[in-house]
């Protein structure tokens, strides 16, 4: 790694909720940046203001916030490079645009949007396509085939132009990708994308190599649906004379299936969000689920993502923020594309769970008791949570794992009582509940050693009882440890559930 001052930025569109996939390429540059003591600016390019949509921006900062992803400069946070909205920088473009004319790496471009797509149509009904390009441009409306005098002409009369950048004719262009090693182009490919647009506003690709060049950026992490504009953008860096930063292009995030691009519609088929936070589409009202929402623990979506298309170089999977700050490098991001597994996000939550102190989780899940009713002691959801948080993937999870403790069964799971509760249960129940009532020590370990004693002394079943105990503390076979929830609910709760287990299932014959 070079030693100069590493200078990274995300630089999202506000045209919607960010796809996870660019929370990944936010965190990626955020992590090379804290890896390398760099600065990592966010850069809105809202250039495009066909595409704009209210609220995508704030949309943007709130996810970030909720990852725990911080910038050094941007908008919000302002710098010295300012300002950080590209919407805000129109004035900067129009001169930089200009400068490529007069060097003679661009010309100006009068053909009109019927000319163009006449030219399209004709071009389609001959089964061909039409670019502009190196040999179109010759006999097309632009400053490359009219004299000086009519396009000086034409400039002044006001009609509209765009700014077009004139690709070389065949050349081949070698690039540099930290990830994906030597790219060769030959520009023949390439057409002659528009810098500047009629409208006053430049182009992504303008605006992007502009900003990065002023913002000294050194290194241009991005998705690989950018790799087709590397390029162009070398070329951009070389016409205007400055040095081109370092490129890395990221592998795609992949479908389940592995076959494709993971798009939001890969998640409503099978139930995953594919963004950070809900998003409802301010012109349709359409709501998409978030991972915040869904009751992902910000660190655990962190981590996840962190592990799609980069590895540690071992079978580590869990890692902090700081972790990943330290382990972090470009050398072990992947070329290929990062399949998204739905199941091993929920894995990653419930790994996080199980980190979580009793304590914490009881806090959350205390509004979720509060809205079913239930005023719980935070002491006894802490227990309660200790014994029921390594079969939950989320808090949510955590009230069908233990709604027990908190009420007592009001029915019982019929299948569970045919099958468990036996001719002699009801005589077996009668006799526990008046062992238990006996007890001083209401213990786990001693209700346990109780029992099981006096189970061994009658000669009665062991499984045979105790499922038929569970049956009437719990109204069905699940829950954890039995001796530990009774012990939890307490010997008068207890008591009382057998009674009542007694009376509702009877004796039977
Ligand atoms: N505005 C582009 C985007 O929406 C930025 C791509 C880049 O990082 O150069 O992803």
């Amino acid at each position: 790694m070079n030693q100069k001052n590493v200078r990274v930025r995300f630089a999202p569109s506000p045209t919607g909720p960010l796809h996870i996939g660019g929370v990944r390429t936010a965190l990626y540059n955020y992590l090379f940046a804290r890896k390398n003591n760099g600065t990592f600016i966010l850069r809105i390019e809202d250039t495009d203001q066909t595409r704009f949509v209210a609220g995508a921006e704030k949309y943007i900062l709130d996810a970030f916030r909720w990852c725990g992803i911080s910038f050094d400069e941007g908008v919000e946070k302002g710098g010295k490079y300012g300002p950080y909205r590209q919407s805000e920088r129109k004035e900067i473009y129009k001169d930089y645009a200009r400068k490529l004319v007069e060097n003679g790496r661009a010309y100006y471009a009068f053909d009109t949007a019927e000319e163009l797509t006449s030219l399209r149509r004709r071009y389609e009904a001959d089964k061909n396509t039409f670019v502009y390009n190196a040999f179109e441009r010759k006999r097309l409306n632009n400053s490359l085939v009219l004299d000086e005098e009519e396009t000086q002409r034409r400039l002044n009369s006001g009609v509209p132009y765009v700014i077009r950048f004139k690709m070389p004719e065949d050349e081949l262009i070698r690039m540099e990708d930290i990830i994906r090693g030597d790219v060769v182009v030959n520009s023949r490919v390439l057409d002659d994308k528009i810098l500047f647009k009629s409208d006053g506003m430049p182009t992504y690709h303008l605006a992007n190599v502009v900003d990065d060049h002023l913002m000294e950026i050194t290194h241009v992490i991005r998705g690989e649906e950018w790799l087709p504009s590397m390029p162009l953008h070398v070329l951009l860096y070389e016409a205007f004379g400055w040095k081109a930063p370092e490129f890395a292009h990221l592998p795609l995030l992949l479908k389940p299936d592995g076959k494709g691009k993971l798009s939001k519609r890969d998640g409503d088929k099978m139930g995953f969000p594919v963004f950070p936070l809900e998003w409802t589409d301010p012109k349709t009202g359409e709501k998409s689920r978030g991972y915040k929402e869904d009751g992902y623990f910000p660190e655990a979506f962190v981590n996840m993502l962190a592990l799609l298309g980069w590895n540690p170089g071992d079978d580590r999977e869990l890692f902090s923020l700081d972790e990943l700050t330290k382990e972090f490098s470009l050398d072990r991001v992947g070329k290929s594309g990062a399949r998204f597994d739905p199941e091993k996000a929920k894995w990653f939550n419930h790994q996080y769970m199980l980190k979580k102190s009793n304590h914490e989780l009881a806090t959350l899940f205390l509004p979720v008791l509060n809205e079913k009713g239930i005023m719980a002691d935070i002491d006894f959801v802490e227990q309660v949570v200790g014994l029921v948080k390594d079969r939950a993937y989320f808090v949510r999870d955590l009230w069908l794992q233990s709604d027990f403790f908190f009420v007592a069964p009001d029915t019982f799971d019929p299948k569970a009582v045919k099958k468990r509760w036996k001719a002699e249960s009801y005589d077996q129940i009668m006799e526990l509940k008046e062992l238990l009532a006996g007890l001083t020590d209401f213990s786990s370990e001693n209700i346990e050693s109780v029992v099981k004693q006096w189970i061994n002394e009658k000669g009665y079943g062991m499984g045979m009882v105790m499922n038929a105990f569970r049956l009437v503390i719990v109204g069905a076979l699940k829950g954890p440890h039995l001796f530990d929830i009774v012990a939890l609910i307490g010997q008068e709760e207890t008591l009382r559930r057998l009674e009542i287990g007694l009376h509702e299932l009877g004796r039977k014959e």
